[in-house]
């Protein structure tokens, strides 16, 4: 398949919406994001990539990094999670208090922050001042790049900004499903939705996702295929909030967003995908990202169905 061709095709196709939609604002630093920004690039199993557009410019990953607290949660953890965590669809948007109060404080899924930040407590918990090393490890270590960090003055902003996740988690702990003061586990959560990378690194960091756990290209296993099978379920369920369905049904990959405006996909045993473009839908997903995937399934065929 020419996946170059295809990429240009994208961009090409897409170009009209750029600049459609809106940054996100409730995160002061995010809202100073070009509208107008679009990147995409593919990470093969075999080992070629394939770039579009800014695919060297980083940017927040935001709620990407949901996914590497649960496969480090999975890892240590398992089965436990369940108790405190579910895996079921929220149909609500991923700050939405509504929920937590009639399901006593039990978040639907990992994916929201809620669940996230039970996530984060559970980390905050085993490694204690070591959490944030330990994620950002982590992340390098799927990326295969050491240069992957967070970006402070995100982290800051959101830190000052995070009334919902503040509300959030004191809700939790009003049921008892945070252990840890508020404080630390919130300082977890935000720094880990402050990890920048650019669309090439995002694409990497997540191949083992698409190859049963293992890197293909490294053969260094981050996940058991039983996991990985596990976080691709939840990024098709869950990964884009209330709008899981209509990505499912337009895209039919596993794909997981975050409000910095990227979104990463994979087609199992083929490639990994992120794209990037920061101007958001309602439902805060990256709007001409999720047009360039529904795009990328049509010409190439690529769905699990
Ligand atoms: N850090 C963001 C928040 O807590 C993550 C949300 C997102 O990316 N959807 O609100």
């Amino acid at each position: 398949m020419n996946y170059s061709a295809i990429l240009e095709q994208i961009q090409t196709d897409v170009a009209p919406l750029l600049g459609q939609g809106k940054v996100a604002t409730y995160i002061p630093a995010l809202a100073c994001a070009d509208p107008h920004d679009f990147a995409m690039s593919l990470q093969l199993v075999s080992g070629e990539s394939y770039h579009i557009g800014l695919h060297n410019k980083t940017f927040s990953i935001q709620s990407i990094s949901k996914i590497f607290m649960y496969e480090m949660a999975l890892n240590l953890f398992e089965e436990s999670i369940l108790g405190r965590v579910n895996v079921e669809p929220s149909g609500n948007p991923f700050n939405s208090l509504i929920q937590l109060e009639y399901e006593n404080g039990i978040p639907r899924n990992p994916f929201i922050n809620p669940g996230a930040i039970v996530i984060a407590d559970m980390l905050t918990s085993y490694f204690k001042e070591k959490s944030l090393r330990s994620i950002i490890d982590f992340v390098q270590i799927c990326a295969n790049d050491a240069s992957v960090s967070m970006d402070e003055s995100i982290a800051e902003s959101e830190h000052s900004n995070g009334y919902r996740n503040y509300a959030l988690a004191n809700l939790m702990k009003s049921f008892g499903n945070i252990k840890n003061d508020v404080e630390s586990v919130l300082n977890t959560y935000f720094n880990c939705c402050s990890i920048a990378a650019n669309t090439a690194q995002l694409a990497r960091s997540i191949l083992h996702l698409a190859h049963q756990g293992t890197d293909p290209l490294t053969s260094l296993k981050h996940l058991s295929p039983e996991h990985t099978k596990r976080i691709n379920a939840l990024m098709l369920t869950c990964g884009h909030y209330d709008a899981s369905g209509e990505f499912a049904y337009r895209i039919g990959l596993p794909g997981k967003s975050g409000v910095g405006g990227g979104i990463v996909t994979t087609v199992p045993s083929i490639m990994s995908i992120a794209v990037y473009s920061p101007a958001l839908n309602k439902h805060g997903n990256s709007l001409a990202g999720t047009k360039a995937l529904e795009l990328f399934s049509k010409y190439t065929g690529h769905s699990i169905f």
